[in-house]
């Protein structure tokens, strides 16, 4: 899975981990950092092992693996410090993923269709069609509804086919709760997080209406004032869509090694080219990530000497 992992990367990764291991496979799910508290409720999320901190660990999984299936990215560099040890390789790699732009030659199979909800809904087309329909357990339905409703909002976006609801309907006849996956996402928030989101709310959001943009900028020194953790601050960019009439937004945050922007679009503004163009990022078309190299005042005034290239597109 990508780095950071999200409710898409770590739910495709543990719903094909449990679906192999009911397999009789040898299964060991690697992720290159660590990631959100919010996921931590997941099946087996205690046996995913994170690269940054055991480092020996995955590289003997990785140096005596057959297959790497790799989830919900498709170049290898979205796995940082990870991407060489991959490149060096030797096992089948087999891609599944939705975004745009994958590195095939990377890969000796695979599956990449920017047209799908969310990786979990490719895991899930994928157990299916190798007629292992009937092991899909609570268990395993668990980690892919995970995926599908924070890649897709919640059933919100356009990518939320009648395909994603079929699947759903067939996922809930294991028995899953779907109540309980909701509340282990979105109801587990700190205090701390949302007095920072208010905070953000408040202090640290521009409202572009010339170019039906908004922006929200995040220092290191806000992050530490409200002890945040990764994870706080996902979906934060979100309620920038929320403003009527927005149709752009952009939120970047300090992170110490660099400054890491989420880009968020409704209709035809394609924030992947956008992220491409000039963030050294990539995503999807109505939501993609870069990064900066530059200090957050820098790469927030380049950003606004950006914006008005695409005021007739944003119009
Ligand atoms: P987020 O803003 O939630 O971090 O990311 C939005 C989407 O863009 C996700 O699907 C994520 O995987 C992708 N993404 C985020 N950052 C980058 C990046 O730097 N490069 C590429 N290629 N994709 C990214
Ligand atoms: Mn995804």
């Amino acid at each position: 899975m990508h780095q950071k992992p999200d409710g898409d990367a770590m739910g495709s990764a543990l719903g094909i981990y449990h679906y192999l291991k009911a397999l009789n496979h040898k299964v060991t799910v690697i992720s290159p950092t660590n990631w959100a508290d919010f996921l931590n409720w997941m099946p087996s999320v205690e046996e995913t092992i994170n690269f940054e901190s055991h480092k020996e660990k995955s590289l003997a999984v990785l140096a005596n693996a057959e297959i790497i299936i790799c989830l919900d990215f498709n170049i290898f560099h979205r796995t940082k410090h990870l991407a060489q040890h991959l490149a060096n390789s030797n096992a089948i790699k087999v891609l599944i993923d939705h975004h745009e732009q994958p590195d095939t030659a990377s890969f000796q199979f695979g599956i990449s269709d920017t047209a799908k909800s969310s990786t979990c809904e490719m895991v899930y087309d994928f157990i299916v069609a190798s007629g292992g329909k009937e092991k899909i357990d609570a268990t395993i339905a668990t980690c892919l509804y995970t995926g599908v409703i924070t890649d897709t909002g919640s059933f919100r976006f356009p990518s939320t086919k009648a395909s994603v609801h079929l699947m759903v309907a067939d996922l809930k006849s294991t028995g899953f709760d779907h109540s309980m996956v909701h509340s282990q996402i979105y109801d587990q928030s700190l205090e701390n997080r949302l007095r920072f989101i208010g905070f953000a709310l408040l202090n640290r959001m521009e409202v572009l209406y010339e170019y039906n943009a908004a922006l929200m900028y995040i220092s290191q020194a806000d992050l530490n004032k409200y002890n945040i953790k990764t994870g706080d601050t996902e979906g934060l960019v979100n309620y920038l869509l929320s403003i009527k009439g927005i149709r752009f937004g952009a939120i970047v945050i300090d992170r110490t090694e660099e400054r890491k922007w989420s880009f968020r679009s409704k209709g035809s503004f394609d924030v992947n080219l956008f992220a491409r163009m000039h963030f050294e990022g990539g995503g999807h078309a109505n939501a993609a990530g870069g990064r900066s190299s530059d200090s957050l005042d820098k790469t927030i005034q380049q950003f606004k000497q950006i914006i008005p290239l695409y005021k007739n597109q944003l119009q």
